[in-house]
């Protein structure tokens, strides 16, 4: 899986839930055509008459989904930009998806208007799959799953934390003590034992069971840039609460 095959899934579904912000900061939604997906890019189009095209002007902000029918989501969410050139790209769009003639016959296909999202990320949920699969890539990114991640070497790393999707989810601090409680919660068994215990990435719902349930608070939300939670293990310090790291203590005094 990368971000390309992840448009193209959405090109597939075609018909995809497209959400913006109103001028007062409501949300809306819609059902979108997806109109052309390469180059990491995802191509639609709408009239310059619909809120839709006055809310893309306005802010660009968007966020996509959709769902095969084999249970596998894909959800986006960027920045879309209206395409120079409009002539051209409506002409283009219309080649590739000929129905669209019978909505907007002859010249009337000229009050739409190309737009593109080029920068953003795109997540991919395989719930078709048991445990369940996901992975998160830039758009316009090198292309790369959790694990891939997990396994660089830490050059690697560095390089691909420029580039990375936020990170979501939890991870499992030093401050784990090994009671294996979160591993035996965990609906999809994707907790494995170690020093300290390790969440796998790839299969985690973020559910946040294991969260709620450690004894001495050792499971931290993920940041978005993970170099800080390792930053925050070595200096004992929390990322969400700077009295989390005494309160762990306290608890494990007291078991
Ligand atoms: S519940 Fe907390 S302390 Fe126990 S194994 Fe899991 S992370 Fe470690
Ligand atoms: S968030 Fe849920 S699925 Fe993920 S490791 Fe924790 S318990 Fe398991």
């Amino acid at each position: 899986m990368n971000a390309q095959k992840c448009l193209d899934l959405l090109r597939e579904i075609k018909d995809v839930a497209f959400a913006t912000v109103s001028e007062d900061g409501k949300p809306q939604i819609r059902i979108i055509d997806v109109m052309l997906a390469e180059n990491e890019k995802l191509y639609f189009c709408t009239a310059r008459g619909k809120d839709f095209y006055r809310q893309l002007m306005a802010s660009g902000d968007v966020a996509v989904t959709g769902l095969t029918k084999d249970w596998q989501m894909i959800r986006l969410d960027g920045r879309a930009e209206k395409l120079e050139d409009q002539k051209m790209w409506i002409d283009r769009i219309f080649e590739e998806n000929p129905s669209m003639k019978g909505v907007y016959p002859g010249e009337s296909r000229y009050i739409l208007e190309p737009f593109c999202i080029s920068e953003g990320q795109v997540e991919f949920f395989d719930l078709g799959k048991s445990p369940i699969y996901r992975a998160a890539f830039r758009l316009g990114s090198d292309i790369r799953t959790e694990k891939q991640n997990t396994d660089q070497s830490r050059n690697d790393r560095k390089a691909a934390e420029a580039v990375a999707p936020v990170k979501k989810g939890f991870l499992i601090t030093d401050a784990c003590i090994g009671c294996g409680k979160c591993a035996g919660l965990c609906p999809q068994q994707c907790i494995e034992p170690g020093t300290p215990y390790r969440i796998m990435q790839e299969h985690c719902l973020h559910c946040g069971l294991c969260f709620e349930n450690c004894p001495v608070s050792a499971i931290e939300k993920r940041l978005e840039n993970e170099s800080a939670v390792r930053n925050c293990e070595k200096s004992g310090q929390n990322n969400e609460n700077p009295d989390r790291a005494k309160k762990q203590q306290e608890k494990r005094d007291d078991l």
